[in-house]
């Protein structure tokens, strides 16, 4: 017997926590967006599981490192969960196109705007007896390449104004987010659960 579940898939750098400019590699660098635990929050009551995806190429850039970027990981869990909002799963990507590493290089297909990290999540709801309703799924980022991975999984696509905000290159490159949110809230009160 199988399940149909909805997902809220969320882009975590400029769209969940603050963009330092940088790669977040430390639990002091992560700082929630105003208001992004209580969106997800509402997101979660209103029955979306919440997957997080993150492309993290510091690992292959010898910035960050698997614990440092894993640490940060459980973190924004611990924070979010303070805000009743734990996410179900959390997938990311380490390789770099510009970066080539020995260890890291076979997941150059999950690095977003690729869809690897959203199939395997899929995939592992699947596992457990659950099938992703893509239909009534959502992908929020702040970059052209989360717009980009979300139409290409066939998920609703979302762009917020927070972090990169790249709306101004989405609209000049033609690719379209279903909607543009001033943040993460917005995301979620205006247009997801409107
Ligand atoms: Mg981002």
């Amino acid at each position: 017997m199988t399940e149909t579940i909805k997902v809220l898939f969320l882009d975590r750098d400029g769209t969940i926590n603050e963009d330092t400019g940088s790669y977040v590699a430390t639990r002091p660098q992560l700082k929630l967006i105003a208001r992004a635990g209580e969106a997800v929050a509402l997101a979660k009551a209103a029955g979306f599981r919440i997957v997080i995806i993150s492309n993290q190429a510091g690992i292959a850039r010898g910035i960050a490192t698997v614990e440092q970027v894993e640490d940060v990981n459980l973190y924004l869990n611990e924070l979010l969960t303070e805000a009743g909002a734990s996410f179900d799963r959390c997938y990311y990507c380490p390789s770099h196109p510009q970066h080539p590493h020995p260890e890291y290089d076979r997941f150059a297909g999950c690095r977003k705007p690729e869809t690897g990290m959203v199939e395997r999540a899929i995939a592992d709801f699947k596992a457990e007896g659950l099938t992703v309703d893509r239909d009534a799924s959502f992908f929020i980022g702040d970059k052209l390449i989360d717009v980009e991975c979300g139409l290409r999984a066939s998920l609703h696509p979302i762009l917020v104004r927070t972090g990169h905000n790249e709306e101004e290159i989405c609209r000049r490159l033609g690719v379209v987010p279903e909607f543009v949110a001033d943040d993460l809230y917005e995301a979620v009160t205006a247009h997801i659960l409107r």
